[in-house]
């Protein structure tokens, strides 16, 4: 039988850099798919079936959830939801491919609860939540009370980053690249 491959689930604050560093993995020749997301939001733009989400109907969703299908979901308003499918993570993980998985941090404990030794969870922290909230205004693409709302949320999810198997601290982010591929590279070869 083929080597099944791992699962790798990063959770971060909203500017903590999470994309940034998964992205550095990718560009510096890691092993990895991503597990595509099931969604009952319409596609923005160029976005195509399956390579960045699975799109659903709100009601289609809602069938899969009765019928045990999804890993994990949430329902970030009424009938806008987001979820990764057990079978999009399994046929990855048959076909021995490691997946990478980027949700948020109540979706990534239960996963992992689910496949125990088979993931590991990434946390990428901010080097302080004053360093994060410059990003966020950095970024100048939120208004002032939305980054309050979501420096409230980093705060919390920040509260919560010791019940993860590893935390990445992104000060410097060359630092943070080195200290994430060395944790996911020795994951998937034990
Ligand atoms: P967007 O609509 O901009 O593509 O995504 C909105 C939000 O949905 C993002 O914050 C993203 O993290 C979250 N999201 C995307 N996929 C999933 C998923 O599979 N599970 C959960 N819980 N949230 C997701």
């Amino acid at each position: 039988m083929a080597k099944r491959g791992k699962i790798i689930i990063f959770s971060a604050p909203s500017g903590a850099g999470k994309s940034t560093i998964i992205s550095a993995l990718r560009e510096r020749g890691i092993p990895f798919v991503f597990s595509v997301s099931a969604t009952s939001r319409p596609p923005r733009g160029e976005e195509k079936e399956g390579e960045h989400y699975y799109f659903l109907t709100p009601e289609e969703f809602e069938a899969k959830i009765s019928a045990g299908e999804f890993l994990e979901y949430e329902e970030v308003y009424k009938g806008r939801y987001y979820g990764t499918l057990r079978s999009e993570v399994d046929r990855k993980v048959a076909a021995g491919l490691n997946v990478v998985l980027d949700i948020d941090v109540v979706g990534a404990l239960n996963v992992k609860k689910i496949y125990g030794d088979e993931a590991k969870t990434i946390f990428i922290m901010p080097p302080s939540i004053e360093a994060l909230e410059q990003r966020l205004s950095a970024r100048a693409t939120d208004e002032a009370d939305k980054i309050a709302e979501r420096v409230a949320k980093a705060e919390w999810e920040i509260g919560h980053a010791d019940r993860f198997d590893a935390v990445v601290v992104n000060d410097d982010l060359s630092t943070a690249c080195n200290e994430a591929e060395k944790i996911f590279t020795r994951f998937i070869a034990s």
